[in-house]
């Protein structure tokens, strides 16, 4: 399996650092807000990678973290009037909505960073005590960047060069050795929330957070460590500094940078205002479309939104389901019979499809390709599975084609159908409800149905329901 590396800027050979395992860290959002689109690039990327690392019969151990102590979410709780952790409770709710409503599957561990500030501290004073920080008058602590030789390591950047061009960058104020130095801890301001810390009563920089949680979770040295573009420069140049200061190991063996998403081809983000959160377009689409839609390109290529693309997306996705519910219902109409010589063969040739899908996964996690593949896979049971074919043919002929779906993180079920599964469930659960007498329960869900827009009929043949 190859794997981009931005670190050596070449495709490389996968070696996990332990045979069987994988360690991935993924950078996650600071939640102030609800979630646009293009944070939800990376977050459909690597758990596409994920999940086929976890095909490959990898056991991934999958981090990705909150950012819940910024200066973002501190804005916008003065503007509320409300406290900076009610803002980031409500935020990482919202976000792991709709990470749930695109099947992105929770990381073994979500850890947050107002819950590792002890870990922060004991980082930092490791740095202070190799020189590698110092405490401004103001309480300040900075890493300093001239000391850690290799600084630029990964987004290829001179140090003596950017410093060149950023001379006249000082801010005033700041009591930095060097303009490159970034904040490790800071001193709090009037109102801000705060911990106790040797230096001073504050609170930590934005890049310590994903060196703790990496390295208390994951350990000393990583496998993947994965994030936007944006990120290269400062973010994980600055992690890799922090920890490789303090560990004196390499920190990430392999890391992988998803392109931007893009409209009328300039980055989608909250600054520009010219963002759509998920909320807005699981509105007007099916969420499956939009991560249909990023997997139809390459990670690292930027990548367009456009209705038209995403018209084109439900078109492919479409022609997926229609071939998986034309299976399905072949499945309820064949005999109970075992596969024929010919079918044996037909079935053993459209392993070629999974070996394609495969070969472009393994190359650098192709998802465009690997759709193709899938495509190809589609037309070929349209061609060959009909009345005729024997139960079994048909069974393994949509589980394989689940199996690649799985992959990507496509479900063939559509959302009307799947909201009528949970309907359905909802109904039976009040029915036992009602039978164990718990008419509380029974009562709630006849709330939630109701709320949903779901009218109930008892029937002589059960409980009828339609939508109102
Ligand atoms: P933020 O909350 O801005 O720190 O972003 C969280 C994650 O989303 C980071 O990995 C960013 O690199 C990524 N991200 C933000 N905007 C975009 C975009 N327009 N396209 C792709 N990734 C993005
Ligand atoms: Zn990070």
């Amino acid at each position: 399996m190859k794997i981009y590396n931005t670190l050596s800027r070449q495709k490389e050979e996968f070696v996990p650092l332990e045979e069987g395992k994988v360690k991935m860290y993924v950078c996650g959002p600071t939640v102030y807000n609800l979630i646009h689109i293009g944070n939800a690039r990376p977050m459909l990327v690597f758990d596409t990678v994920r999940r086929y690392l976890e095909y490959k019969g990898f056991e991934v151990a999958y981090v990705s973290n909150f950012t819940d102590v910024d200066d973002k979410i501190i804005k916008k709780a003065v503007e509320e009037g409300v406290s900076a952790a009610e803002i980031s409770t409500r935020y990482i709710a919202e976000c792991k909505k709709d990470m749930a409503d695109l099947n992105v599957k929770e990381a073994t561990v979500h850890p947050l960073a107002t819950q590792e500030i002890d870990g922060m501290l004991k980082m930092i004073q490791t740095l202070m005590d190799r020189g590698y920080a110092y405490r401004a008058e103001d309480g300040t602590v900075y890493f300093r960047t001239k000391k850690f030789l290799p600084y630029g390591k990964l987004s290829h950047k001179n140090l003596e060069e950017l410093q060149a061009g950023h001379r006249e960058i000082q801010v005033t104020g700041e009591q930095k050795e060097d303009s490159f130095d970034f904040v490790l801890w800071k001193p709090k301001k009037e109102g801000e929330p705060y911990w106790e810390s040797p230096w001073c009563e504050g609170r930590p920089g934005w890049h310590i957070e994903c060196s703790v949680m990496a390295q208390k979770y994951l350990g000393d040295t990583i496998d993947i460590h994965a994030g936007g573009e944006d990120l290269i420069f400062p973010h994980h140049e600055n992690e890799i500094a922090q920890s490789e200061a303090a560990h004196e190991k390499p920190f990430a063996n392999y890391w992988m940078h998803n392109g931007f998403l893009n409209i009328d081809h300039k980055k989608m983000s909250k600054s520009l205002g010219n963002f759509f959160t998920v909320r807005e377009i699981g509105e007007e689409y099916d969420l499956q479309v939009l991560r249909f839609f990023m997997l139809s390109a390459h990670y690292r290529s930027p990548l367009n939104f456009s209705r038209e693309l995403m018209e084109a997306a439900s078109n492919g996705l479409e022609r997926i389901r229609t071939a998986a519910d034309h299976l399905a219902d072949l499945k309820a109409q064949t005999r109970e019979e075992a596969m024929t010589a010919e079918e044996t063969e037909l079935f053993a040739q459209s392993h070629a499809f999974v070996e394609k899908f495969e070969s472009a996964m393994e190359d650098d996690f192709n998802t465009a390709d690997a759709v193709s593949a899938v495509f190809e896979l589609v037309r070929f049971f349209n061609t060959h599975a009909g009345e005729s074919s024997s139960r079994d043919f048909v069974e393994c002929s949509y589980a394989r084609l689940q199996t690649l779906c799985d992959i990507l993180g496509i479900e063939l079920q559509r959302q009307a159908q799947s909201l009528d599964e949970e309907i359905e469930a909802l109904i039976e659960e009040r029915q036992a409800a009602r039978k164990q007498k718990n008419f509380a329960r029974a009562d709630e869900i006849r709330d939630t149905l109701q709320k949903m827009g779901i009218l109930l009929e008892d029937t002589r043949e059960g409980v009828k329901w339609k939508r109102a």
